[in-house]
């Protein structure tokens, strides 16, 4: 995809953004420009202007004079996106965040954490582990993502099913508003409801509503241990059983995954567990805690596993095992993407008990639509990757097998998308989840905040 729109800057408007945001922090370079016409979708634009985020305050001025000028400004930090929320279609300036990247503070007392938004999600997580604490949203991206791209998409990951999404870590936050205006919003206390919680309006909102600038972050104290265990079952049937069926029976792991047999024959180099044959599904489980905990929570685990029909049970056996299996779930996307001509990332969610439904219904799409499917993914609440590939980029089938799967889980009373967010690539498809009046509703919330449509025009509506 090319920028759909061009916005005519001239010299003058270059020069007035040169003056807001500072001369060494515009970059007009087409070389350098065009290394930032993805995140990881398949969408692609060019920025025409790019500005290196310092301030809220410089951030302030840019948005401003953008209002002035009428011309798009589109939040980027890592990159990382899969829905293509980053990218200027509209044309305009990208502001890229990424330079503001520092951790201010790790407040052991009150245990948050006050950091910019370029800050890399796994930087923030080594820091909190390093005083003992824990930051647990471990989106898959997370050596590349940001904490701001994590609140502008509310990021989950495995540790999500115990811990909870970015959102529920965001206590407070610094955001400059489309016209310019900073504001505070929360705070750093666990409570506080005084007002509406314009904190969870801005997480989420991809970029549409504000900038964010700083966040107050929750923290927990770190779990002494864990414990990682894989499990491999005939189908993905079975598989699906033994998830639903060990949260039932009252255990809480911390993570609870599960790949298909075609992203397990991916990754299979990465982990360090012998696996005989071709099998059906492989399920991860985390454990954490006390020691004395997780070994009682395996105990009780390990039967139930065996009565869903694991045909093998792999306990990782030192810490090193543990990384390298988290390491080999970590990489079936950008494995996907390196095996196949062309690829869609979509990250349905449905209620838990009906993933081996879904599943159900793969082949016969695959079958329709001519493309070959991979599900993987977030098992334990329901949040199921399945990539779409096919063998060429404009293969017809593929918009057809996006809309099945849509269609397929939103029968089941799920959602076209559990953490990736809408941003452009999944625009068109917002109205088979959400009523005429919800849309409206949420544009009209879109331009209150933004009356002049300056800010990441064109997501998610
Ligand atoms: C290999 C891989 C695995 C992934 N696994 C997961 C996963 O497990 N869970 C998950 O949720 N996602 C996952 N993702 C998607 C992606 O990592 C997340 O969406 C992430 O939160 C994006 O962060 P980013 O810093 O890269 O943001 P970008 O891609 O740069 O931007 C994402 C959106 O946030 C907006 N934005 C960025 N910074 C700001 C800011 N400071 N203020 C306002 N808006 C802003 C942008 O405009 C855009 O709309 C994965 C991606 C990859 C490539």
């Amino acid at each position: 995809m090319k920028n759909s729109q061009i916005f005519p800057f001239n010299k003058n408007i270059i020069d007035e953004i040169k003056d807001a945001a500072g001369a060494d922090y515009v970059v007009t370079d087409p070389d350098i420009l065009k290394q930032y016409d993805r995140d990881a979708s398949f969408l692609r634009a060019i920025p025409q202007v790019m500005v290196m985020a310092q301030s809220a305050e410089q951030i302030s001025r840019l948005l401003n004079l953008a209002n002035r000028r009428k011309f798009p400004v589109v939040p980027r930090a890592g990159g990382t996106g899969l829905a293509g929320g980053c990218l200027p279609i509209s044309g305009g300036v990208v502001l890229n965040l990424s330079s503001m990247n520092q951790i201010l503070s790790i407040d052991t007392q009150n245990l948050i954490a006050d950091v910019q938004p370029g800050v890399i999600t796994l930087n923030l997580r080594d820091a909190a582990r390093e005083k003992g604490l824990f930051y647990p949203p471990d989106p898959a991206g997370m050596d590349k993502s940001t904490i701001g791209g994590n609140a502008a998409t509310s990021a989950g990951g495995p540790s999500c099913l115990k811990y909870g999404t970015t959102k529920d870590y965001v206590l407070g936050l610094e955001v400059v508003l489309p016209q310019g205006n900073i504001i505070m919003t929360g705070g750093c206390t666990r409570k506080g409801v005084v007002g509406y919680d314009l904190t969870h309006i801005m997480v989420g909102s991809e970029g549409t509503l504000g900038i964010i600038t700083r966040l107050f972050l929750k923290l927990i104290p770190h779990p002494p241990a864990a414990q990682t265990v894989a499990a491999i079952f005939h189908t993905l049937q079975d598989a699906m059983k033994a998830v639903t069926e060990i949260q039932i029976r009252g255990h809480s792991p911390a993570a609870l995954e599960f790949m298909d047999a075609r992203c397990m024959a991916l990754i299979k180099d990465l982990i360090p567990l012998s696996i005989s044959g071709n099998k059906g599904a492989f399920v991860i489980m985390e454990l954490d805690g006390a020691v004395e905990q997780i070994d009682a929570s395996m105990s009780a685990i390990i039967p139930i596993l065996r009565e869903m029909g694991a045909s093998e049970i792999l306990k990782a056996l030192n810490e090193h095992h543990r990384e390298s299996i988290w390491t080999g779930r970590r990489q079936i996307s950008n494995r996907i993407r390196e095996n196949s001509v062309f690829n869609v990332a979509e990250d349905i969610a449905v209620p838990v008990g009906r993933i081996a439904d879904l599943a159900d219904n793969m082949p016969e799409i695959e079958k329709r639509c001519g493309v070959k499917l991979y599900a993987f993914g977030h098992a334990g609440d329901g949040n199921i990757h399945i990539n779409i590939t096919a063998s060429q980029k404009d293969h017809p089938g593929i918009d057809d097998a996006i809309r099945a799967v849509f269609k397929t889980a939103l029968a089941m009373g799920g959602t076209i998308s559990g953490e990736h967010g809408i941003g452009y690539a999944k625009k068109s498809f917002i109205n088979l989840e959400l009523s005429p009046v919800s849309i409206a509703l949420q544009k009209d919330i879109k331009k209150l905040f933004d009356p002049n449509m300056i800010l990441n025009p064109g997501k998610i509506f």
